[in-house]
């Protein structure tokens, strides 16, 4: 007989007043007691700018394997760690290449995660075997409060069961991880809801192993040349190795099947309009995530939505507010009974690079041009 060991997980809202600064927070009983359950091995989801993340000791190979139970996630899909201060890398990173530091200075803290040689001290459990390991400053004064106070770098990986959408509120993290973590500090919704960009520094071209947070033309203004791994865009046909492990898996992903429409107005909304006309006609459950504009095409049209399942992403000319809106929205598409889901597409310019990659695996690679 199997022995499944629950944990009580422990629900503590940081009261973070407007603008506080993460040296407001380092005291409060909740951070001191989150940072003394790190330091003892447990594991504690707090939020960062990108995502909630599921943080552990990342220097502790024990308290890391919690993280991947935890998640189901495979063990060969590396970790971040996170610190609070760049002068923390001489531990985990030693060998910092000169751009790496320009790249530091310009986006930590932020959705910047620099992949780099790994020192001796991070075990490979942490690292997914590699001899490189990911490093982020991340933009929360919950998260630097937190790893401030905690003094060990913090492996963390989105706070969500593998596969399924990340969580951009405490309520998602509970959903999947209620009864699996020690402690979920709540400091409300995220800003950026997309993960952090992950940066190849490890050659003398920067690749993008996943865009993110930071745009693709920021980091071309600080360096110049930036590579684009060809796994971003292409999906898993595309021919060579993956160097970004986490990048093979089905991530992302809503209950029900997805399909992802990418093109422009006025054609794109004709065709996802007309797809799940076809689709309700055929006897499914139509779920949609689309644009504010989208819905302001069908008054206009007067498409007869009342039987569509919708969540709204806002306005498909800001990328921001798009990326801050798709998971919640594909998990709003999870509580519906909805059969079949509709991905409206925006641009990949700046931040929609991301969304649409994210976009594209929730979809399963399943993707319609317009
Ligand atoms: P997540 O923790 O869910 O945000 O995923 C972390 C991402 O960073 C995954 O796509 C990993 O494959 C990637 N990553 C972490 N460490 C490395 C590394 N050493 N080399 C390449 N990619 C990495
Ligand atoms: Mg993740």
């Amino acid at each position: 007989m199997e022995i499944k060991t629950q944990k009580k997980t422990r629900l503590m809202p940081v009261a973070a007043a407007e603008g506080a600064s993460w040296e407001d927070l380092v005291n409060t009983p909740e951070i001191q007691e989150a940072a003394r359950v790190l330091r003892e091995g447990g594991l504690v989801a707090f939020p960062t700018e990108t995502v909630y993340g599921l943080g552990a000791n990342g220097l502790d190979s024990a308290a890391v394997a919690g993280i991947f139970a935890a998640k189901g996630r495979p063990a060969d899909n590396p970790l971040i760690l996170h610190i609070a201060d760049a002068e923390a890398l001489v531990q985990i990173a030693p060998e910092v290449p000169p751009l790496a530091r320009r790249l530091g200075q310009a986006f930590w803290p932020g959705p910047l995660t620099m992949v780099l040689p790994k020192g001796p001290a991070v075990p490979y459990v942490t690292t997914g075997g590699l001899d490189t390991v990911a490093v982020r400053m991340p933009a929360h004064p919950v998260a630097l409060a937190l790893l401030s106070a905690a003094g060990v770098p913090v492996a963390a990986p989105s706070a969500n069961i593998s596969g399924r959408p990340s969580p951009t509120e405490a309520a998602h993290v509970a959903a999947d991880l209620a009864g699996k973590v020690d402690i979920i500090l709540d400091g409300g919704p995220t800003s950026v809801g997309v993960e952090s960009t992950v940066l190849d520094c490890t050659g003398p071209v920067p690749v993008i192993l996943r865009p993110g947070g930071v745009s693709k033309e920021a980091l071309e203004e600080i360096l110049g040349e930036v590579k684009l791994d060809p796994h971003v865009q292409g999906g898993n046909e595309v021919e060579g190795p993956v160097r970004s492990p986490g990048m093979k898996y089905r991530h992302y992903a809503p209950k029900a099947p997805a399909v992802l429409i990418r093109g422009e107005p006025p054609e794109l909304f004709q065709q996802v309009t007309a797809l799940a006309q076809k689709l309700e006609a055929q006897g499914e459950t139509v779920g949609l995530l689309v644009s504010k504009e989208m819905l302001e095409y069908w008054r206009r049209e007067g498409v007869d939505q009342s039987r569509w399942q919708i969540a709204v992403m806002g306005s498909r000319t800001d990328a921001a507010e798009v990326a801050a809106s798709i998971y919640r929205g594909l998990r709003e598409l999870d509580g519906t009974n909805a059969t079949q889901i509709i991905l409206e597409g925006i641009s990949t310019a700046g931040v929609g690079l991301a969304v649409m990659n994210r976009l594209q695996k929730a979809a399963g690679n399943r993707v319609i041009d317009v």
